[in-house]
Order: structure tokens, then C-alpha cells, then sequence
């Protein structure tokens, strides 16, 4: 076996590293480290779990304008893990090597892959628009620092007047529930889903059966999205292809992370903003290598083609991008260097 399969064979666990991640998630892969995992597992977690992303005083909300549209970046969380055991690079028999290498030519740590949960909230009309919700409770202490980020940003979730849900993972919808009262969070908000992404989860797609992590894999996926879906029952809009909800707003299906995956190109006079959403995962690896599979990704090939597509069109187009899982404040520019490879931009954080 290689070294890229057996990264999980220090939990003791007969698991290939593909079937645990798959069938716990990544919060339950992490956990399943912390708690059954041999010495080197568990003190690469002992940092991020003394020491989570959103310390305590960092700034985790950041305030920029999308031409006349007032847009806050939030970020909700996020965690580290140990590079041979992300999920970059899936299925390929060097691929921790190969990520090792990419951040260090990114000057990153080698050791672990910072991957941060960033949530868009924009000011479209008269009402406020926030793009996915967060992990809420779906990755413990990781997570679920969205409602906090808000108030501290001055604002109150039942002000939320429409929540747009890119896919169903649990780093996106995780948040729509309170973890206590499992009660909707955002109250008075139209909570919307693209229509193919929730026939999939709510297994009304042939296709449900078919996501590569395999059928035990793919069940914790199918449960945790469903009981979120189900139990916001009756509050869900369902967008078709090219639906035009609100002026300023265009819906694009990219799907391959998963079958119904949207992204979303606002637009203010000339200015616009591409949020790619999980198009892509990371900042250094994913552009330098966007023919890698990453490791949830429901159709690998396709996320690869509409990967590309997107950083193509956006390279092309000199568009502003926003990513769920980039370095915050997530704003950025994509360019081609040649070879069917990009860079990531990181736009600077603004002072005034
Ligand atoms: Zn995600």
C-alpha cells in the first residue's frame, strides 16, 4: 500500500485514509484521531484543539464593497490537518510528498493545511444576502463562529433576509440550526437550494448512490445532509438552472464538488465578485495543481473541468474572487502561469 492509504494506519484503525475521511467527514476523521489515534495523530491536533483558528481577539469579520453593495467577509472557524492526512491530492500514491512540496513552495508549514470556513454576506437590494451558514455544531469547537462574527460586525441573524446555500456540507449548512435548540438560526430569512443539489441529498437522483467514497463513506455525507435539509423542511426555495432571484446576482451551476454545487457572480456598476465557493480548497495547492482530486469531491473529473473553467474564466476576466475555505478575508485574483497551472492572489487587507 502507499503511503497515501495507510496515512491513517497510526489510529490502529484498518481504514484506508480515503474510507475514514469519507466516512466520518473531516470533523469525524479529526475526531476519530483525537480519540483512538497513536502518538504523532493526536499531538498534531493537540495545537489547533489549545489554539483554534479564530483566537480570541483576531479579527474575524472584514467590511469591503463590491461596487455601491456593502459586503462583509466573515469567517466562521476552521482547523489544521496534518498534511499526509488532508484531503488534497486524493488517490494519488506520492500525493502527501507532492502536497509537502507545494507548501513549501508556497512558504507555508509542510507539516499541516490550514483550512479556514469563510462566509459571504452582501447587501443586494434592500435586503441582506449571506451565502452559506457556516459549520454551526457539525465540526465541534472548529466551527460555528458565524453568529458571533456577525454581532460583533453589528449584525443580528434574524436581519438576514435570505440565505443562499452553495452545497450540502456540513461546513455550509451546519449553521443554519442552532446546535442546541436545533431551531433555524436565521428566522425570518428565505432560506434557498439549488433544486439538483437537493433532489441528490434528499435521494430523489439515481446518482445518490454513486459518490466515490464508497457506501459507508457516502452515508454519513447522505445523513448529516439530510437531517439539515429535513429539518428546515417546508422553508426551502428550490433555484433551477439560470434563475434570476435578485438584480445583481447570477447563479452558476458548477457542479462536480457535488452534483448541484452553485457559485455566484455579484455584480455593482463595473465591478463584480466571483465566489467560487468549493471550486476549490486551497490557496497554494489547489491553483498550483487544479488537477489534483480532492477528497470529497462527489465527481472528481468534472470538479477538475469546472475548476479549470472557473479560474479560466476569472484569470480572463481579471475577476475578483471570494472562497469559502481561502485565507481570510478570502479575497483574491487568479492568474494562468502556463502549464495548466495558476496562482492565487491574495488581495490586500484594506486600512481605510
Ligand atoms: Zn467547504
Amino acid at each position: 500500500m502507499t503511503s497515501a492509504n495507510t496515512a491513517f494506519s497510526s489510529a490502529g484503525s484498518a481504514l484506508t485514509r480515503r474510507q475514514a475521511l469519507g466516512r466520518l467527514g473531516w470533523a469525524g476523521a479529526l475526531g476519530l484521531l483525537a480519540s483512538s489515534a497513536g502518538l504523532r495523530a493526536a499531538e498534531a491536533l493537540a495545537a489547533p484543539a489549545a489554539a483554534p483558528l479564530g483566537l480570541a481577539g483576531q479579527p474575524g469579520f472584514y467590511r469591503f464593497k463590491i461596487g455601491a453593495l456593502e459586503a462583509l467577509a466573515l469567517n466562521d472557524g476552521g482547523f489544521m490537518v496534518p498534511f499526509d492526512q488532508s484531503p488534497f491530492a486524493a488517490g494519488l500514491a506520492d500525493g502527501p510528498a507532492q502536497i509537502a512540496e507545494s507548501l513549501r513552495a508556497a512558504f507555508l508549514s509542510a507539516a499541516r493545511v490550514q483550512v479556514p470556513f469563510n462566509v459571504l454576506l452582501v447587501r443586494l437590494g434592500s435586503g441582506w444576502v449571506l451565502i452559506d451558514s457556516g459549520a454551526g455544531g457539525a465540526f465541534g469547537p472548529a466551527g460555528g463562529k458565524l453568529v458571533a462574527q456577525l454581532a460583533a460586525a453589528g449584525v443580528r441573524p434574524e436581519q438576514i433576509d435570505a440565505v443562499l446555500i452553495s452545497h450540502a456540507h456540513g461546513d455550509h449548512i451546519g449553521g443554519l440550526l442552532d446546535p442546541v435548540s436545533q431551531q433555524p438560526v436565521f428566522k425570518n430569512a428565505t432560506h434557498y437550494i439549488g433544486r439538483r443539489e437537493f433532489e441528490f441529498w434528499m435521494g430523489l437522483s439515481p446518482d445518490l448512490g454513486k459518490l466515490p467514497l464508497g457506501a459507508e463513506a457516502a452515508k454519513g455525507l447522505i445523513t448529516g445532509a439530510q437531517a439539515t435539509l429535513g429539518a428546515l423542511k417546508g422553508r426551502w426555495q428550490l433555484i433551477g438552472p439560470g434563475e434570476k432571484l435578485i438584480d445583481g446576482l447570477e447563479i452558476l451551476e458548477t457542479p462536480g464538488h457535488t452534483a448541484g454545487h452553485l457559485a455566484f457572480l455579484i455584480s455593482s456598476g463595473d465591478d463584480q465578485l466571483l465566489h467560487f465557493v468549493d471550486a476549490a480548497h486551497h490557496h497554494a495547492l489547489t491553483f498550483a495543481h487544479p488537477e489534483w482530486a480532492f477528497a470529497y469531491d462527489a465527481q472528481p473529473s468534472v470538479a477538475v473541468a469546472t475548476r479549470r473553467a472557473l479560474f479560466d474564466r476569472a484569470a480572463a476576466d481579471r475577476l475578483r474572487l471570494f472562497g469559502a475555505h481561502m485565507p481570510f478575508p478570502a479575497l483574491g485574483h487568479v492568474k494562468s502561469i502556463g502549464g495548466g497551472r495558476y496562482d492565487y492572489v491574495l488581495e490586500p487587507w484594506a486600512v481605510g
